[in-house]
């Protein structure tokens, strides 16, 4: 159906890690075959971070302009925008603040965070408390000067995998919370991105060219296209609607080789940045994982 849509590029990359230098990141992606990267700014598992001097900064937004690699940051797991506990909360204002400074520091102009999940009220209000949580943060970075920076970072949030009390498994609850933001008047740093395993544990359905269109025709008519920067390309090792959030390489779970070629023919999808978040390890390395992914892009759908 889409076959006309091969000739255009895909821009596939991964997460890749930023131990030794942000600088030897982009030469990690670079040695992978990567065409766009993600990076932890600091570690996720912890509150505390080094501050980023100047030159390291620089260094890695040469080799980033030199590599002509799109890149994107990913927000801390501790962060938890939903949290009905104040001193979660406030913890977590301070390190989206913080992780807005440094992807402006580092010139990345996307950070990807989880909406975090609540307790034991509604949802609804859960969603409120992201929505404040989010313009608390954007209101302190936009106070801190910056020298020669213009305090464009967009925050991508990114769909849950379906947890009970978790914030953002359906696409409703990302537009909603976009749309509060906006009307905040913070449009210009709002945006969301789609993670195909997340969708799957949540109960959208992948597996097929027909599953595919139907969540791609419910996720771009809920969350508007002009909103969408980043797809996140992972399979899910359990069932859908299981609720688990377990990454495999893309084609090699249950989503399957069909399941993604459908998706990477998808005329909406091609032209966002897709990102493969899977460990790179011993069985599949950054090489491999980024051929396979080509392959499945390149490959025509069977029907
Ligand atoms: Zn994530
Ligand atoms: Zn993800």
């Amino acid at each position: 159906m889409y076959q006309n849509m091969n000739e255009r590029e895909l821009c596939i990359g991964a997460h890749v890690s930023i131990s030794g230098s942000f600088a030897r990141s982009v030469s990690l992606a670079q040695s992978y075959g990567c065409e766009c990267m993600q990076i932890f700014t600091k570690s996720p598992r912890t509150w505390d971070a080094k501050s980023i001097d100047p030159t390291t900064a620089s260094a890695f937004h040469e080799a980033c302009k030199a590599a002509s690699l799109p890149v994107f940051a990913h927000g801390s797991y501790l962060a938890n925008p939903a949290s009905s506990d104040p001193v979660q909360i406030e913890k977590s204002i301070a390190s989206l603040s913080t992780e807005l400074l440094r992807c402006e520091v580092l010139h990345i102009p996307y950070l990807v965070l989880h909406c975090g999940h609540g307790q034991d009220d509604t949802q609804r209000s859960a969603s409120f408390r992201v929505v404040s949580c989010l313009t608390e943060a954007y209101t302190r970075v936009l106070a801190h000067p910056v020298h020669d920076h213009n305090h464009s970072v967009m925050v991508l949030l990114e769909n849950s995998a379906g947890g009970k009390t978790s914030v953002g498994n359906m696409f409703e609850d990302i537009a909603e919370i976009i749309d509060n933001i906006s009307d905040s008047g913070f449009s210009r740093h709002i945006g969301a991105c789609f993670d195909t395993c997340h969708a799957y544990a949540a109960g959208y359905a992948l597996r097929t060219e027909d599953d595919v269109h139907s969540t791609c025709d419910a996720l771009f008519s809920i969350i508007s296209p002009h909103y969408l920067r980043l797809i996140h390309l992972n399979d899910a090792q359990y069932a859908c609607g299981s609720g688990r959030d377990r990454h495999l390489p893309p084609g090699k779970g249950h989503i399957g080789v069909l399941g993604f070629s459908a998706l990477l023919h998808h005329p909406l999808i091609r032209d966002i940045p897709l990102i493969c978040e899977v460990p790179i390890s011993d069985q599949m390395s950054g090489q491999e994982l980024i051929r396979s992914v080509k392959d499945i892009g390149k490959a025509m759908l069977e029907s």
